[in-house]
C-alpha cells in the first residue's frame, strides 16, 4: 500500500511539474539600490494578496494561494531576518547582502474563461535571483587582458576624484617595477589598500564604477588569494615578464578571476533568467551632484550592456551564449522621499540619463518597462509636506522636499533635492502588506510574463 501511496504522490508531482510553469527573475542593482528592501516588500506583498492593492486588479483576483518557500533553497534570501528588522520596535531597515540568494514562491491561479471549470489550476513558480549589481560591472573584463585593465586603471586614476582618493597608493602603485621579482607580502598589503580605496570612491565621492566589483561584494564562492592582485600603473598591454614577477603574479590571478569568478556568474546564473529588474538609487546621486551622476551614468551604461542584445552578437560573443532576457523593469527606488507628483520626474531623469543606452537595449529586443518604486513608503504626504521618522531618532519630522526638475538638464546640474535618512514606518508586520508606491504594478509586470 505504501508502494503505490508513493506512486500516486510521483505521478501527482509530475502532473504538477507539468502544469507548472516557472518564471525566472533577476533582481539587481548597485549597492544600496534597495533590493534587499524591495524582495521583502515584494514577498509581503504577495502573501498579502488579498488585502492590499494586488486584490484589486487581474491576474490576482483569481490568486488562489501564494507560498513562499522556506525550505530546500540554495543560498535562501533572509525574508525573516528582513522582516524581524522592519518589524522591530524602532523599525530598522533590513542588512544588505552582499552575496547572491534566492527566493521561491510558488502561486496557485484560477483559471479563466468558459472553460475554466475544466482546466487544472494554473500553477507558476517564480524564482528570483537576487545579485549585487556591481558583478555586471565586471563584463567588461571579459574582453581585457591584464596589460589593458592596467592601462584603463592607469587612466582612471589620472582623473578626479578618483586621483585625490587614491592619494599614496598611486604613487606606490607607480613605483612597482612590474618585472622585478614579486613581493607577495607588499603585494597582499596593496591589495588591501586597493580595497580600502574602492570603498572609499563608493562611500566619499558615491562613485559607482569600482573595479575589480568582488573586491567590494566578494560573494561566497570566490577563494580569498584568487583576489589578491592590483593594477600595475607601468603595466600595459605590451608588458611582458616572468610568471614570478608582480606582472606574471597579478596577470594569472586577474585572468583566473576573468575566466572563473566573472564568466562563472554569467554562465551558472545569468543566462537561466527570463526577465530582470533593476533598481536604482537615482535620488541619492542627485543629491550628491554631478560627479556622482556622471559616475551613475557610466556605472548604468555598463550595467546596461549585459541587456544589449542588439549590437550584432558582440555579447554573445563575449559570453559565448545568447542570453534569453526578454523583459527589463527599470526603476527609479525610494522615491517616497519626495512628494508623489515629483516621483515620475525622478524616473524621468534617470531615464534621461541613460537616453542613448535604454533606446539601445529596446532596440536589441527588450521589453522595458521604467517604473518609480517605493518598495516600503516610509513618509506620509500633508499638503505640500512630508512627514517621517529620522533614522536613530524618536518622533517625526517634517518637511518639504527640495526641487526635482522635470527633466535632467544637459549639464548634471541640479539644486540638491535635500533628502534625509528616513527610518522604516512603524507598525510593519508580516501579515499586512506593507505602504508602498508601484509595487503592485511591478508584481503585475512580472507575472505578466507567465501565461495564467
Ligand atoms: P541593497 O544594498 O540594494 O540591498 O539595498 P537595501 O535594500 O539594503 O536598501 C538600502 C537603503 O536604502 C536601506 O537601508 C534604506 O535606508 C533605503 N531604502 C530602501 N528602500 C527604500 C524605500 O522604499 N523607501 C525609503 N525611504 N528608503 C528605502
Amino acid at each position: 500500500q505504501n508502494k503505490s501511496a508513493n506512486w500516486f504522490k510521483q505521478v501527482a508531482q509530475r502532473a504538477e511539474a507539468l502544469g507548472q510553469q516557472r518564471l525566472r527573475v533577476g533582481v539587481t542593482g548597485l549597492s544600496g539600490a534597495g533590493k534587499t528592501t524591495f524582495i521583502t516588500s515584494l514577498i509581503n506583498q504577495l502573501e498579502n494578496h488579498r488585502k492590499g492593492l494586488l486584490a484589486r486588479r487581474a491576474p490576482f483576483d483569481r490568486l488562489e494561494s501564494v507560498r513562499w518557500q522556506r525550505e530546500s533553497v540554495e543560498q535562501p534570501f533572509p525574508y525573516l531576518e528582513s522582516l524581524s528588522a522592519l518589524s522591530s520596535n524602532p523599525a530598522r531597515w533590513p542588512e544588505s547582502t552582499a552575496d547572491l540568494s534566492r527566493v521561491v514562491i510558488d502561486l496557485r491561479f484560477q483559471p479563466q474563461g468558459l472553460l475554466r471549470k475544466v482546466q487544472p489550476v494554473k500553477q507558476l513558480r517564480l524564482e528570483i535571483l537576487d545579485y549585487p549589481g556591481e558583478w555586471l560591472l565586471d563584463l567588461p573584463l571579459l574582453q581585457l587582458d591584464y596589460g589593458q585593465w592596467c592601462e584603463q586603471m592607469a587612466d582612471w586614476l589620472e582623473q578626479e576624484p578618483r586621483r585625490s582618493l587614491a592619494g599614496p597608493l598611486r604613487d606606490q602603485l607607480l613605483e612597482v617595477d612590474p618585472a622585478a621579482p614579486a613581493d607577495l607580502q607588499q603585494l597582499a598589503e596593496l591589495k588591501a589598500a586597493w580595497s580600502d580605496f574602492l570603498m572609499r570612491c563608493r562611500t566619499e565621492a558615491g562613485l559607482s564604477r569600482n573595479q575589480p566589483a568582488r573586491f567590494l561584494q566578494p560573494g561566497s564562492d570566490v577563494a580569498a588569494e584568487m583576489l589578491e592582485f592590483v593594477p600595475l600603473l607601468r603595466a600595459n598591454r605590451h608588458s611582458i615578464a616572468p610568471a614570478d614577477s608582480w606582472f606574471g603574479i597579478c596577470s594569472g590571478r586577474f585572468d583566473y578571476y576573468r575566466d572563473f569568478v566573472v564568466r562563472a556568474f554569467y554562465d551558472e546564473h545569468f543566462r537561466h533568467l527570463d526577465q530582470q529588474v533593476l533598481l536604482v538609487d537615482m535620488l541619492g546621486p542627485m543629491d550628491a551632484g554631478e560627479a556622482a551622476l556622471v559616475d551613475l551614468r557610466d556605472a548604468m551604461e555598463a550595467v546596461l550592456s549585459s541587456f544589449d542584445y542588439g549590437r550584432s552578437g558582440l555579447l554573445a560573443r563575449l559570453l559565448r551564449f545568447r542570453p534569453r532576457i526578454r523583459r527589463l523593469a527599470f526603476c527609479a527606488t525610494k522615491v517616497d522621499k519626495v512628494s508623489p507628483e515629483q516621483q515620475r520626474a525622478v524616473q524621468q531623469c534617470l531615464e534621461d540619463l541613460l537616453l542613448d543606452r535604454l533606446a539601445e537595449v529596446r532596440h536589441g529586443g527588450v521589453e522595458v518597462r521604467g517604473l518609480p518604486l517605493s518598495a516600503i513608503r516610509a513618509t506620509r504626504q500633508e499638503g505640500d509636506n512630508l512627514i517621517a521618522g529620522l533614522e536613530g531618532q524618536d518622533g517625526w519630522v517634517r518637511y518639504r522636499p527640495g526641487s526635482i526638475p522635470a527633466h535632467l538638464p544637459q549639464s548634471l546640474q541640479l539644486d540638491s533635492p535635500e533628502l534625509l535618512p528616513l527610518r522604516p514606518p512603524p507598525g510593519l508586520h508580516r501579515s499586512e502588506p506593507f505602504p508602498h508606491y508601484r509595487m503592485d504594478d511591478l508584481v503585475a509586470w512580472i507575472i505578466e510574463g507567465a501565461q495564467l
